[in-house]
């Protein structure tokens, strides 16, 4: 299962035989007004808590449909600070993808609780609303759906189950920021929607991430909660004169700076334009794959806007993933696997009892997929290298 050591270091080896760029699956883009904007910060007077955490939160909360914003220090911590607000504890159960980043399921670990697996659907790789509905018990609190790739998910069938079942929807949309699911952005649907801005994300703090939601109350919990269970912050505290301030829960220090807001706040306005690009290096890997049967693209739904954080094919059964993914790697094609499934992680596993948590669809699509650069300065002369060498890996493999 997954590479051996062995393995990956052959694939530095044969890196070196291809004298072409190479290309990543993801980067980020930085302008000069990106870099202008940072500047302008580190001459201000507030390097964090200051004027540009707000401006951001809005702005990503009106993007993406939402009331309220919560930025934080990176998309793992606005999970955690979801599942805080949620009120997520020990022994209660979350219902989260097989196959996502482990960030998903770590979150509710932190809280105390426990992450159920569901399987996901075989042609999207999204989490499958049956199975989401064969895993609820009497512990069952919430469900976290993963935008996986950047497709929303079944949000229509996943709500109901949800509204059934007295569960909170959480939607981890670290995929899908622009995605829209029947003509809904994807911050409309969920309690609570997740960001990350990551520099592979759709935009980039850096590190850093966002909770966005209609619920004034769970909006206030996450702000208390990224600092320290404080109830004001410094900035307001000076502007009321007054030094003091109570703890009333246990908090983190999940806040995320002046800096990278105001990055991110300039990268935001480029956005609309990176979401079209990355549309169309997709329609040209799905055109290009269309009469190659051994390489699959994944279904898109006809009612969905996907936002194309990745590009993910799925290989016939035949054919070798691990081969054809040295060879694209050997000839500089930064192809990856996203992701290995929650229960074959060595923490999950011990955590779960080995070989009792069984996922056959994520488990298979596992084998079988592989992750193709992505990213809005990708140009349709790489897509072309791309595609030609992948040809030429899976008819040598
Ligand atoms: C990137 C990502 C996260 C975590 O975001 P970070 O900002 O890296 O902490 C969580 N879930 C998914 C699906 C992601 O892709």
């Amino acid at each position: 299962m997954g590479f051996s050591r062995e393995k990956e270091e052959d694939t530095d080896r044969l890196a070196e035989n291809d004298s072409r760029a190479f290309i990543p699956y993801g980067r980020q883009q930085v302008d000069e007004d990106d870099i202008q904007a940072v500047a302008e910060v580190l001459r201000s007077d507030w390097l964090t808590t200051g004027p540009q955490v707000g401006r951001f939160e809005e702005a990503v909360a009106t993007f993406a449909g939402a009331r309220h914003g919560v930025a934080v220090s990176s998309g793992t911590a606005a999970l955690h600070g979801a599942m805080h607000a949620i009120g997520i504890g020990p022994g209660d159960e979350v219902i989260v993808p097989a196959i996502t980043f482990v960030a998903t399921a770590n979150c509710v670990v932190y809280q105390g609780g426990i992450p159920v697996l569901a399987d996901v659907d075989k042609a999207t790789l999204l989490i499958d609303p049956d199975e989401v509905r064969q895993r609820i018990t009497a512990k069952t609190r919430a469900i976290i759906a993963v935008d996986y790739a950047g497709q929303p998910c079944d949000y229509d069938r996943l709500r109901k189950i949800a509204d059934e079942h007295n569960l909170y929807l959480v939607s981890d949309s670290c995929h899908s920021l622009g995605g829209e699911y029947r003509g809904r952005r994807v911050a409309e649907i969920a309690d609570l929607t997740v960001f990350s801005f990551h520099p592979v994300k759709h935009i980039t703090t850096g590190e850093g991430g966002m909770v966005v939601t209609d619920q004034a109350e769970l909006a206030e919990k996450m702000k208390r909660f990224r600092n320290h269970g404080i109830a004001t912050d410094h900035r307001q505290r000076e502007t009321l004169g007054t030094w003091y301030y109570e703890m009333t829960e246990l908090g983190f220090n999940y806040r995320i700076s002046d800096i990278a807001c105001a990055l991110g706040l300039s990268q935001l306005q480029k956005l609309p334009a990176w979401l079209a690009r990355r549309r169309e290096i997709a329609a040209l890997y799905r055109t290009a794959l269309q009469d190659f049967p051994d390489v699959q693209s994944l279904r898109v739904a006809d009612d969905v806007l996907h936002a194309f954080h990745l590009y993910v094919v799925r290989f016939a059964e035949q054919i070798d993933r691990a081969a054809v993914f040295r060879k694209m790697r050997a000839a500089n094609i930064g192809v990856n696997v996203h992701y290995l499934p929650i229960h074959f992680h060595p923490y999950y596993r011990q955590r779960f009892g080995e070989g009792l948590v069984q996922r056959p669809e994520a488990e298979a699509a596992y084998d079988q997929i592989l992750s193709l650069p992505m990213y809005p300065d990708l140009t349709n002369d790489d897509v072309i290298r791309v595609i030609s060498t992948l040809r030429q890996a899976v008819a040598s493999s």
